[in-house]
C-alpha cells in the first residue's frame, strides 16, 4: 500500500447523549492518491467520519492525521484549504452564479480577479460544463451539472484532499453513472486521494481503488480493493452486503483484455467447403465463423453449406453478439449467453481479435 494521506487511530464518536458510540474505535489508513471508498448501511457512521477528518465536528478520542500531521494541530480554516467537500445536496450558494460558486475557495484565499477567472474557465471544462453555464444560477442547472458544478468549487484551490459525501446520490441512475466515470477520468489526471461515501456497493466497487466495508457503529468489517473483496468476502455481513451476484460483479471488474481469447472455428471467404467441414470437426462446432483478412463477415450453420462449393457461395449470417475489446468480461458474458453459438466475437474497431466462449469466462474468474 503506498504511503498513508490520511490515517485514522482508534477513532472513536460518541455523540452528545448518545448511548452508543456512532463511530466506535475506528482504525484506517488512506494511502495517497487512491479513491476509498466508505460503503455501509445507513447510519454506520460514515458522514461522520468525513467531518471529523476536516474538523466539522471533532472525535471523542483517537488521532486522526493528514499528511502526517495531527488534524487538531491545525486551525480548521487552514485544514479545510487543503480539503475539497462534495456533499449530496450540494450546497451551492443558490444566489450566486456557478462562476461564483466556484470561485467561493479563491476568493478567500485572496487570489486575484484574472487569476480566479482562468481558475473558473478551467474548472467548468474540466468537469464537463458548458462555458454559458458558469454565468447561470443553479437552480437553471439540472441535478448532474449543478453536481459538477459542486465538484468542480471543491477543486478550485487544488486541495490534494477530496471528501465526497454521496455526491451523486441525487440524480438518476444514468446521469449518476457517467459522473461516475467522468470522476475515474478526472482521477486519472488529478490523483487526489479521495474518501468517497456511498451506501451503494456497486458504485463502491465501480469507483474505488480501495473499498471499507462498515457496519453500524462504524465497525470496519473488511478493508480491501474490490477484487479481492468479490473473491474473499471476511465474513457473512460482508458477503450479504455484496449480494448474491457477486460473481458477476467481480466480472465487470475484469477487462475482456485479461482472458486468452480464441480463434474459433474460423475459415476464409477464399476457402472451399471441405475446408470449413474439416475445421467445424477439429472444433467440435456445427458453424464456422468466415473472415475476409482481418474482417469477419459472418457466420455459417453446416447446413448452409449443403450443396455449395466455396465458402464465397454462401451468404454468412450475421454474428448478433458483438463486443469491443475495451470491454469488461461481465459484458463478454451478457453477450455469450444471449447467442445460439454460445460465443461473443470481439472486435476492435472492425478487426476481428478472436471470440470468448463460457470456458473462458470461467477461467478468467478462477484465476
Ligand atoms: P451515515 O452517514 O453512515 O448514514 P452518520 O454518520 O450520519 O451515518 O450517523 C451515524 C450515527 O450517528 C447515526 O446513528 C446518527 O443518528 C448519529 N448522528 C449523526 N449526527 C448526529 C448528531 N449531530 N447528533 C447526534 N447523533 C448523530
Ligand atoms: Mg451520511
Amino acid at each position: 500500500m503506498a504511503e498513508a494521506m490520511i490515517r485514522l487511530e482508534a477513532v472513536t464518536k460518541t455523540y452528545q447523549g448518545a448511548v452508543n458510540p456512532a463511530v466506535d474505535s475506528l482504525s484506517l489508513e488512506i494511502p495517497r492518491g487512491e479513491v476509498v471508498v466508505l460503503v455501509g448501511p445507513s447510519g454506520c457512521g460514515k458522514t461522520t467520519i468525513l467531518k471529523m477528518i476536516n474538523r466539522l465536528i471533532e472525535p471523542t478520542s483517537g488521532v486522526i492525521e493528514l499528511d502526517g500531521r495531527d488534524v487538531t494541530s491545525v486551525e480548521p480554516h487552514v485544514l479545510r484549504r487543503g480539503i475539497g467537500y462534495v456533499i449530496q445536496q450540494i450546497g451551492l450558494f443558490p444566489h450566486r452564479t456557478i462562476a461564483d460558486n466556484i470561485a467561493a475557495v479563491p476568493g478567500l484565499l485572496g487570489w486575484d480577479k484574472g487569476r480566479i477567472e482562468q481558475r473558473v474557465d478551467e474548472l467548468v471544462e474540466l468537469v464537463g460544463l458548458d462555458p454559458e453555464m458558469a454565468q447561470r444560477y443553479p437552480a437553471s442547472l439540472s441535478g448532474g451539472q449543478q453536481q459538477r458544478a459542486g465538484v468542480a468549487r471543491a477543486l478550485a484551490a487544488d486541495p490534494p484532499v477530496l471528501l465526497m459525501d454521496e455526491p451523486f446520490g441525487a440524480v438518476d441512475p444514468i446521469v449518476r453513472s457517467r459522473l461516475q466515470e467522468e470522476l475515474l477520468r478526472l482521477q486519472d489526471r488529478l490523483a487526489k486521494t479521495i474518501v468517497f461515501v456511498t451506501h451503494d456497493i456497486d458504485e463502491a466497487i465501480k469507483v474505488g481503488d480501495r473499498v471499507a466495508i462498515l457496519n453500524i457503529g462504524g465497525m470496519l468489517e473488511q478493508y480491501a480493493p474490490p477484487d479481492e473483496l468479490l473473491r474473499e468476502p471476511a465474513n457473512e455481513f460482508v458477503a450479504g452486503f455484496l449480494g448474491e451476484d457477486r460473481g458477476l460483479k467481480r466480472l465487470s471488474l475484469i477487462p475482456l483484455t485479461s482472458v486468452n481469447l480464441v480463434r474459433g472455428p474460423m475459415v476464409n471467404v477464399t476457402g472451399t467447403v471441405e475446408e470449413a467441414s474439416s475445421v467445424m470437426r477439429q472444433e467440435g462446432t456445427e458453424w464456422v465463423g468466415v473472415l475476409e483478412g482481418d474482417r469477419l463477415l459472418g457466420w455459417l450453420w453446416n447446413t448452409d453449406l449443403d450443396g455449395k462449393s466455396t465458402v464465397a457461395d454462401c451468404v454468412p449470417r450475421r454474428f448478433r453478439a458483438t463486443i469491443q475489446a475495451a470491454a469488461s468480461m461481465r459484458e463478454a458474458l451478457d453477450a455469450v449467453v444471449n447467442t445460439r453459438n454460445q460465443a461473443a466475437v470481439v472486435l476492435e474497431g472492425d478487426r476481428y481479435l478472436g471470440m470468448v466462449f463460457l470456458d473462458q469466462i470461467s477461467e478468467g474468474l478462477l484465476s
